[in-house]
């Protein structure tokens, strides 16, 4: 394999654009524009209020297959798609989320795109960016510090500090977090308890601020959050201890969608990052329907696979916002369809096409589940990779057209935008095919039955099971009046079932629910399915080693 420029490589070759030029691309207006420093800008909400009755341009989801170890490239052929997009004329705008501190340090590295298909500056962007995060996680960490204080002064809500549910946060892979003891060292020192960390995308704060719509909309939803329950058993919330007020203060301007750019120039909105196991895994619904005031085309990203983001982008973000997408991309590559077919991670760069056709009714299945439940026109991109053979290419394109289902090769990662330009075509063309969107459940079902829906018509399971205890909270939401928000589902991304070890489209199993938990603040009710982690650790080796900084302030090995 030849050798490649590094991502970060190819970002720091880029000629960026003054972004008060790119907002002019954008068509935003300087009284909305919010300059930090030359390359990135905030937008002030403002703007969708005073554009409430201009037309909305068209929304595109770009999805995926099930995820392997190697990372599909969602993003990238989000940025690509909407390079392309410029490339055939059309007005374009990206939506996508922000990078977390976690994976950017972990294993993943960062989330910028890859290639030729990047948003820059992609270092910002990846290292604390606007500060967004931070102001969440001192959001989170001041209704943490209200709710213990309240205990030590007094306890007049009567808080049971076994049942505290909130949990403290911080924007890093910190095992060490997980579990603590804090409090402790004598009567003036608060009120020793066992507590937790959740790294910043996982917490309800960050999914709250990604699903408001304004200031009062983001004050109401913090007032909801349900942060432990009483020794009587009632549920104690931000608003108990006036939490919200304060908290909406510190997070004004993370409420602002970011603007910044693709390698050619595209505006891009950043904006935003829930998890997408324990949250939706979406930007921010202000990000979105700038974007569509912005421009005719909307490119969008959705994490994890189809089951799991375009799930809950589907389900969630656009019931909450009253978004209809007009088409969905469902990116797949060569390599992750041979994993699905049984190929060891080692072995993908040989080619291997039986594993290939193997591998492809994990892509069909997705494909289905967007055309017949949700009604949605749809695409395969194929994101081609250096080591994808013509033969291999060929015949997913192949196999996809003859069983009806659209495709395009995306050379986006290799060739930017001009590699694109076929997806785009496509993309366009089925914007105006009939759309006949409907979520997969209705909110008045039961929370049973709404689970049944999306784990029979979604992940082709048999049905779903629930645990004891998941039972008795299940009694306990309907009963609060929790049971008609919609449901998130914490699933492994690793398959369409809840075991990571099955690939494919596996069939005959069952989807256990083990934890029911409300998210009150952000309006749904979370169904563990598994072990969840909601702050992860760092691996033996961290990306974090290789990152370095010279004396001219250039970054180096961030990928
Ligand atoms: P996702 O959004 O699905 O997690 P990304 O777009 O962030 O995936 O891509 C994950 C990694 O894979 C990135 O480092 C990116 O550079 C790399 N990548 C993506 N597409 C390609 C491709 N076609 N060829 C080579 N590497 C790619
Ligand atoms: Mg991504």
């Amino acid at each position: 394999m030849a050798d490649y420029k590094t991502d970060i490589e190819i970002a720091q070759e880029c000629e960026k654009q003054k972004i008060t030029e790119i907002a002019k691309v954008a068509g935003v207006d300087d009284q909305y524009l919010e300059l930090y420093g030359n390359y990135k800008a905030k937008i002030d909400y403002q703007m969708l209020k005073d554009k409430a009755n201009e037309p909305d341009g068209k929304l595109i989801l770009v999805t995926a297959i099930t995820p392997t170890p190697a990372g599909e490239g969602k993003t990238t052929t989000s940025v690509g798609l909407a390079d392309g997009m410029r490339k055939i004329g059309k007005k374009t705008v990206v939506a996508l989320r922000e990078p977390s501190l976690g994976p950017v340090f972990g294993i993943k590295g960062g989330a910028a795109g890859g290639g030729y298909a990047q948003v820059v500056p992609m270092e910002d962007i990846n290292l604390h960016f606007t500060g967004d995060f931070h102001a969440i996680g001192a959001a989170n960490n001041l209704l943490a510090a209200m709710l213990d204080n309240h205990i030590q002064q007094g306890n007049a809500l009567g808080i049971d500090p076994k049942q505290i549910t909130w949990k403290r946060a911080v924007d890093m892979n910190d095992r060490q977090l997980r579990h603590v003891i804090d409090g402790i060292g004598g009567k003036m020192q608060g009120v020793p308890r066992e507590d937790g960390f959740e790294i910043t995308v996982a917490s309800e704060i960050m999914a709250i601020l990604c699903l408001s719509s304004d200031i009062t909309d983001l004050k109401e939803r913090l007032s909801r959050i349900v942060v432990g329950y009483t020794y009587s058993g009632e549920p104690v919330t931000a608003k108990d201890l006036k939490a919200q007020g304060a908290m909406a203060a510190l997070l004004k301007d993370a409420l602002k969608p970011n603007l910044v750019q693709t390698l050619e120039g595209t505006p891009a909105l950043i904006h935003g990052g829930p998890f997408a196991n324990i949250a939706h895994g979406c930007n921010s619904i202000t990000a979105t329907k700038m974007a569509l005031k912005l421009s005719d085309y909307t490119i969008t990203e959705a994490g994890f696979a189809a089951d799991l983001g375009a799930e809950k982008f589907l389900d969630i973000k656009c019931r909450v916002a009253g978004l209809t997408p007009s088409a969905v991309v469902v990116v797949a590559t060569v390599r992750a369809l041979k994993y699905h077919g049984g190929v060891a991670k080692n072995d993908l760069n040989e080619e291997n096409l039986e594993a290939l056709k193997a591998g492809l009714p994990n892509l069909l299945q997705h494909v289905g589940n967007i055309k017949d439940v949700y009604g949605l026109p749809c695409v395969v991109a194929i994101n081609a990779f250096p080591t994808d053979t013509k033969a291999e290419l060929d015949m997913v394109e192949a196999e996809c057209k003859k069983l009806g289902v659209n495709v395009a090769l995306s050379e986006v990662w290799a060739k930017g935008g001009e590699g694109g330009k076929a997806l785009a075509e496509e993309v366009v063309r089925l914007c105006e095919e009939p759309n006949h969107f409907k979520q997969s459940y209705e909110l008045d079902l039961s929370i049973e039955e709404k689970l049944e829906a999306i784990c029979k018509k979604i992940y082709h399971a048999d049905g779903v099971e629930l645990t004891a205890g998941a039972k008795k909270q299940l009694t306990k939401l309907e009963e609060l009046g929790y049971g008609n928000l919609p449901i998130c589902m914490a699933k492994t991304q690793y398959s369409f079932s809840d075991n990571p070890k099955l690939l494919g489209a596996p069939k005959g199993f069952t989807v256990t629910v083990r934890n029911l938990k409300v998210s009150a603040g952000a309006g749904f009710i979370v169904a563990l399915t598994g072990d969840i982690m909601t702050m992860p650790g760092l691996p033996k080796v961290p990306a974090a080693e290789k990152i370095d900084i010279d004396e001219n302030g250039v970054i180096t090995g961030l990928f």
